[in-house]
């Protein structure tokens, strides 16, 4: 089985075809990073304008690189949400006309779904697993029962870690978008103890998490020092955010492991995704967790932590190779929780 995957909800366009062999035949991602970067984050408007532009060129280029023709495909995914709602209407009406056309199936893929099972992709998990969803919009702990049964044990209740990611860095006057650069700038603290900050939620009873109190902590530093930061203040600044981060994801991980095994005796891989899932120090505190836990470790290459649409093809094979596969009048949602049972937390999508 081969499966065009088409992502676009954010500011990544995407195009790869992969297989149910598990073969990545081709993965071709187009950040739109300088059309954003002038305004310090993404602009809805210029990033749907520019998945237009692109996305047809990007899908020539995958097929073109995976050597095979529209004929040869078995269906077509792409996200239908959530996401910034102008960029998944020109992906999915695009897999829709590929669909319609070559009388191809359609899915429609949930691009956290897509960040979920990418670990499958990668590596040998079977179900169920632990979950740690880490993104710009999203941060969760999910028990991954199946494709399509997640449950919810943990969420935050402000910011997501990418967007605390994002926010730091603009504060310490690092740029867009602020994980990679974040990370960077930590790597040549000489005094990452320097700088005391909270720790949100560690030690508290549940699963879930807060960022929003430690990005004020870092302002209120920024400010104590005058507002103008020296290199070193702000690689120190940057180490001490990062560190907090990861041990408050650890914290967070370590409590969801005991429901989780309480739940699941059999017992199953300690998995992250997403954005923030591409940070060294971050898969290494989780990893050492993990192994204090005997449970396996599973964090996917640094390439397909942050979108692209390798994992929306293969959550589509995922969900194509059960029966299951969408009609051509799918409405694109920019909402859609992972788990539908799991009560809102307000202010935030899923
Ligand atoms: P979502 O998946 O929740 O819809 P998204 O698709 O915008 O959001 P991703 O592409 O999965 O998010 O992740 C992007 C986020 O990951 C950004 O906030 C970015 O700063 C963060 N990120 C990327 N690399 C790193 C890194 N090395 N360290 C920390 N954060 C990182
Ligand atoms: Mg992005
Ligand atoms: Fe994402």
């Amino acid at each position: 089985m081969i499966v065009l995957g088409i992502e676009t909800s954010c500011d990544e366009t995407a195009a790869a075809v992969v297989t149910d062999a598990r073969e990545i035949r081709a993965d071709v991602v187009l950040s739109q990073l300088d059309d954003h970067t002038p305004y310090g984050g993404v602009v809805p408007e210029i990033a749907a304008r520019a998945h237009l532009e692109h996305l047809d060129g990007l899908i020539r280029r995958a097929m073109a690189e995976a050597g095979i023709g529209f004929g040869d495909l078995d269906a077509v995914a792409a996200t239908g949400g959530p996401g910034l709602i102008g960029g998944v209407i020109v992906g999915v009406m695009t897999a829709k006309a590929i669909a319609a056309a070559r009388g191809l199936p359609f899915v429609a893929v949930n691009h956290l779904e897509g960040h979920a099972l990418t670990a499958r992709l990668t590596d040998d998990v079977a179900f169920p697993y632990l979950l740690l969803l880490v993104s710009g919009g999203h941060c969760q702990l999910l028990a991954v029962e199946g494709v399509g049964r997640y449950r919810r044990l943990g969420t935050t209740i402000d910011d997501a870690v990418g967007e605390a990611f994002d926010k730091t860095a603009k504060l310490l006057g690092l740029g867009y978008p602020g994980g990679p650069l974040v990370e960077k700038a930590a790597a040549r603290a000489t005094d990452p103890a320097r700088f005391e900050l909270p720790r949100p939620m560690l030690g508290r009873p549940g699963c879930d998490f807060s960022f929003s109190g430690l990005k004020t902590a870092v302002r209120r530093h920024v400010e104590e020092l005058g507002g103008v930061l020296s290199d070193r203040d702000r690689d120190d600044l940057a180490a001490a955010f990062q560190a907090t981060v990861a041990e408050v994801l650890a914290d967070r991980c370590a409590r969801a492991i005991r429901r989780f095994k309480e739940e699941h005796p059999q017992g199953g891989a300690l998995v992250v995704a997403g954005g923030v899932a591409a940070n060294t120090a971050i898969r290494s505190r989780l990893s050492t967790l993990a192994e204090k836990q005997r449970m396996p470790f599973v964090a996917p290459p640094l390439r397909l932590c942050t979108d692209n649409a390798a994992m929306i093809a293969w959550a589509g094979i995922e969900r194509f190779r059960l029966g299951e596969s969408d009609p051509l009048n799918f409405a694109p949602r920019p909402r859609w929780p992972l788990d539908p049972n799991a009560a809102p937390v307000i202010g935030r999508a899923g």
